[in-house]
């Protein structure tokens, strides 16, 4: 694993000590001597992870940690605190101020290396969500994007597997009372598994010895590589002492661990550092989401366009090959559409489009493909459908549009016909432009013929 780690330190001895443990095991290593100075180095170098001493004169780790988790750029990036004390009030600190551990001075290198690999992993599953997030800027979606900073979201659900009932139910208890939590109790491994299937939680907190001899590194790996649950957090719990379950834990892709017994306060503190951290990549999902939904639907009809529909008739036309049944291709133009926006406005040429819309889906099966490709053209796929069924269903549109007159606000209502080119597909078509064509060519035929009709490719040719 590579990648670059920033070392903020105000004694030089302390740079170059993790510049050389971090160098001999293939990281870039920057340095930084002040907090100012990392404030300015995180904006133009982009490091992947940053190790941060709590103890510098002028700005102190605390805050240069506030200011990193503030902003949009650099919010992701997780940061270690490097504290001489190792006391819970100073964790607890850390934790609210933004940082995504703690390790104590002087380094132990195994604790140090399974940090630094578990939260690299984190990063690039951030940065991950961030350069899909980009493509859907690029695609012109930016005002679908939500805010990216850290905010304090602290609202989930909690699922707890603990060493014995009475156990978790203390735990669950001391959290719902400090945090704006649900919890769910778990009581064995299988029943966090399959509790798990039906209301995913945002964390779980996992006890290193579950009740029933349940074995808690296994179950988080078993989470890890569960499709519905690989998103949660994973606190691991594990006895005092144990450091090599803690590091084995992180290897298996907990994201954090707290050693039992432990300060409720600090059990809060990371918890709360969790669900952050969750409800953060959470959003990223969903504006990556958002937005590739609005890469193929038209904002207007909600319909699908014309990116979307070029790549469906190629899967339909697939399917036909395989199944050797024939599919038809409708191309539709309202008429006349130019004198809608005309005389009514252009806010009236809208409301036609959208019922049409709207009358379009009404009048057509789901497994249907109905796109608008642009302007006031219209397709339609039917897979399954052969000519006699076709023509049946282009006069069910025709006369959908035709027979009742259409509101387009202001208590008016106007009539809107449409023109209907078909064109028909077998196994043997390849090319969905070239239906797509025939179709046009048709459409063409029903308008010079007088508008409002179908006409069929077969007998424009
Ligand atoms: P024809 O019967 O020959 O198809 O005549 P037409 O007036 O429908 O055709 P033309 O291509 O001359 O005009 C299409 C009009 O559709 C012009 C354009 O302003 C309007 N239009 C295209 N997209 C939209 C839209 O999103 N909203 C509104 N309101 N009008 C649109
Ligand atoms: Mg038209
Ligand atoms: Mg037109």
């Amino acid at each position: 694993m590579s990648g670059k780690i920033l070392v903020v330190d105000d004694v030089a001895t302390n740079r170059l000590i993790l510049q050389a443990k971090l160098s001999s095991a293939y990281f870039d290593v920057l340095l930084a001597e002040s907090g100012e100075q990392a404030l300015a180095i995180t904006l133009t170098e982009l490091p992947d992870l940053i190790l941060l001493d709590v103890m510098m004169p002028d700005m102190d780790g605390y805050e240069v940690c506030r200011i990193l988790k503030s902003r949009a750029a650099t919010a992701h990036i997780p940061v270690i605190m490097v504290t001489s004390h190792n006391s819970t009030e100073e964790k607890i600190r850390g934790l609210d101020a933004g940082a995504d551990d703690f390790l104590s001075k002087p380094i132990n290198d195994i604790t140090l290396f399974a940090r630094v690999r578990n939260l690299m992993r984190v990063k690039m599953m951030f940065d991950e969500l961030k350069l899909r997030e980009t493509t859907s800027q690029e695609l012109g979606l930016s005002a679908f994007l939500v805010d990216h900073s850290f905010n304090k979201d602290e609202h989930g659900c909690v699922l707890v597997a603990a060493n014995n009932p009475a156990q978790a139910k203390d735990w669950a208890a001391c959290i719902r009372s400090r945090l704006p939590v649900s919890t769910i109790i778990a009581n064995s491994e299988d029943d966090a598994t399959s509790i798990a299937r039906e209301n995913i939680p945002d964390v779980f907190i996992v006890c290193q010895n579950l009740a029933n001899g349940g074995d808690g590194l296994r179950l988080v790996s078993k989470l890890r590589t569960n499709l519905d649950t690989r998103q949660s957090a994973i606190i691991l719990v594990v006895e005092d002492g144990k450091m090599e379950t803690a590091t084995k834990g992180l290897d298996l892709g907990a994201s954090d661990y707290i050693h039992a017994p432990f300060d409720p306060n600090e059990m809060v503190a990371r918890l709360r550092s969790q669900m952050r951290r969750k409800k953060y990549s959470d959003r990223l999902r969903s504006n990556v989401r958002d937005g590739l939904k609005m890469a193929v639907i038209d904002p207007l009809t909600g319909l699908y366009n014309r990116r979307y529909a070029t790549q469906h008739m190629q899967r339909i036309i697939e399917q036909s090959g395989k199944s050797g049944l024939p599919y038809a291709v409708i191309m539709m133009d309202l008429d006349r559409f130019k004198s809608v926006n005309d005389t009514h406005g252009h806010e009236a040429g809208d409301n036609v489009l959208k019922e049409f819309a709207r009358r379009l889906q009404e009048n057509l099966r789901g497994i249907d493909l109905v796109a608008r490709l642009g302007g006031e053209e219209f397709l339609v796929v039917l897979p399954d459908t052969g000519p006699a069924e076709v023509e049946f269903a282009a006069e069910r549109l025709r006369n959908a549009i035709d027979q009742t007159e259409f509101d387009i606000g202001g208590g008016k209502h106007i009539p809107v016909t449409v023109s209907i080119g078909v064109a028909f597909g077998g196994p043997e078509d390849k090319i969905p432009s070239v239906l797509i064509q025939q179709a046009d060519i048709a459409l063409y035929e029903s308008k010079t013929a007088g508008r409002n009709r179908v006409s069929y490719f077969a007998n424009a040719a």
